[in-house]
């Protein structure tokens, strides 16, 4: 008998709808509610088996998310809106007394900056409220952090080198299309890269260190050393790390779009006036690019997202891959969303079902990590999600 509202219509969103449906029996009574009440409506109505109220609701403004839980009384609110809204999401449910889920950490709109510290300094006052905040419970962040602590609790002694490996391996058969909102996903790749080394952080160009790396099912890609948020949280609850780093692979003509867009100013963030109107030209530029979420019909391929670790188990040392490849053509027949909404929104709707169950909880604000691995592992892939793991392999590169 768990209530849960799901805040965010898009991509990700759609996904969740559709699993936390699926799993009726744990969520009795469910709410879809985003700034656009149509796009709720349209996902409401492609789902039969339960019906899912619906409403319209800005993120950014606390008090109209507190009268929304105080009329529908959430245990769990998921929230799959965007980064903007973590914290006005997380100030409401401390008012209204709703434990809270997440899948990317806070930034600011007007500064490209991700970090935990901003969720992390709420962790008193959830655990004087008696709520559990978890935070990134998407893929990456999410099922990396927790492949992570399964590695620790059940393989490893001790965790030296960690490699995040995160493979899009599909075709959307579109010139330029971002798989998830384009302007997360360009402030992302456009920053500075940043990996963990000996307890410092070093910086690099964007995409300056990259190296061909194989994945399962897939085969080799050419992948880019670039900054994500797990690491931060990675090397704090595990500190036996002594290298984290994170790839993803791009394209030739990927990159070579995202160069071209840089390099005319389109991917700023700094607004602009036009015709005497304020615009952020990657905002515009969102506007003018293929909607992800209508990607998934011609989208062909896998995506393989798993972590590499090297480290000492019983004085001797180890290699060990965990990863998960997911099929964007069986996402899209599932859920008519590609397999990067899929594998955010199935890790999400599995970690409210943890807190659901009462097998996740606690007073305070918590990455994914700190939990128990083993039921959300066994239960992800139950949600579509399997998941696969391998000794003593060749990670020559993590040298
Ligand atoms: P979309 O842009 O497709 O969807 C975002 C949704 O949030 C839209 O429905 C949008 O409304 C809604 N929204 C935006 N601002 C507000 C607001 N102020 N009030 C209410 N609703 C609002 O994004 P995705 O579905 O692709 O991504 C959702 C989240 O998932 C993002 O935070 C993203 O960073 C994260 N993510 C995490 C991943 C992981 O592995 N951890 C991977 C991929 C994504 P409207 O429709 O009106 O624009």
């Amino acid at each position: 008998m768990t209530r849960v509202i799901i805040i965010g219509a898009g991509g990700v969103g759609t996904v969740v709808a559709h699993k936390v449906a699926q799993n009726a029996e744990t969520f009795t009574d469910i709410m879809l509610a985003s700034r656009t009440k149509s796009k709720c409506d349209a996902i409401a109505a492609q789902i039969k088996n339960v019906k899912i109220q619906t409403a319209q609701v800005d993120a950014d403004d606390v008090e109209q998310l507190v009268r929304l839980f105080e009329s529908f009384r959430p245990d769990i609110c998921i929230n799959v809106a965007l980064p903007y809204q973590d914290l006005t999401i997380m100030e409401a449910c401390l008012k209204a007394g709703v434990n809270y889920l997440d899948t990317a950490n806070y930034e600011p709109l007007d500064e490209a900056k991700y970090q935990y510290s901003w969720q992390w300094a709420y962790h008193d006052r959830f655990k004087e409220a008696g709520l559990t905040a978890v935070l990134g419970c998407g893929f990456d962040p999410g099922v990396t952090s927790i492949f992570t602590a399964y590695a620790a609790k059940h393989h490893f002694d001790e965790m030296h080198y960690l490699d995040i490996v995160d493979c899009n391996g599909g075709d959307h058969h579109k010139a330029f299309a971002t798989n998830f909102n384009p302007e997360i996903n360009i402030r992302e790749i456009t920053q500075k890269g940043k990996y963990y080394h000996e307890g410092e952080w070093i910086e690099t160009e964007p995409q300056e260190i990259h190296r061909p790396l194989h994945y399962p099912g897939i085969g080799v890609r050419e992948s880019y050393l670039l900054y994500h948020e797990e690491l931060e949280s990675l090397v704090k609850h595990f500190p036996t790390i002594r290298r984290a780093r994170f790839w993803m692979t791009f394209g030739e003509e990927y990159l070579k779009y995202l160069e071209v867009i840089q390099n005319i100013g389109m991917a700023s963030i700094e607004p602009i006036n036009y015709n005497g109107q304020e615009i952020v030209p990657i905002q515009f530029l969102k506007a003018v690019l293929p909607n992800p979420q209508e990607l998934g019909e011609n989208y062909t391929g896998e995506t393989s997202i798993g972590c590499r670790i090297r480290g000492v188990k019983d004085g001797k040392e180890r290699t060990y891959y965990i990863w998960n490849n997911c099929s964007h053509q069986a996402a899209y027949r599932e859920t008519g969303t590609q397999g990067v909404s899929y594998t955010t929104g199935v890790p999400a709707t599995t970690g409210a079902l943890m807190l659901a169950k009462g097998i996740w909880g606690g007073a305070g604000v918590f990455n994914v990590e700190q939990f128990d691995p083993d039921p959300f592992l066994e239960e992800v892939a139950r949600q579509g999600l399997p998941w696969h793991e391998s000794f003593d392999i060749d990670i020559e590169f993590e040298k």
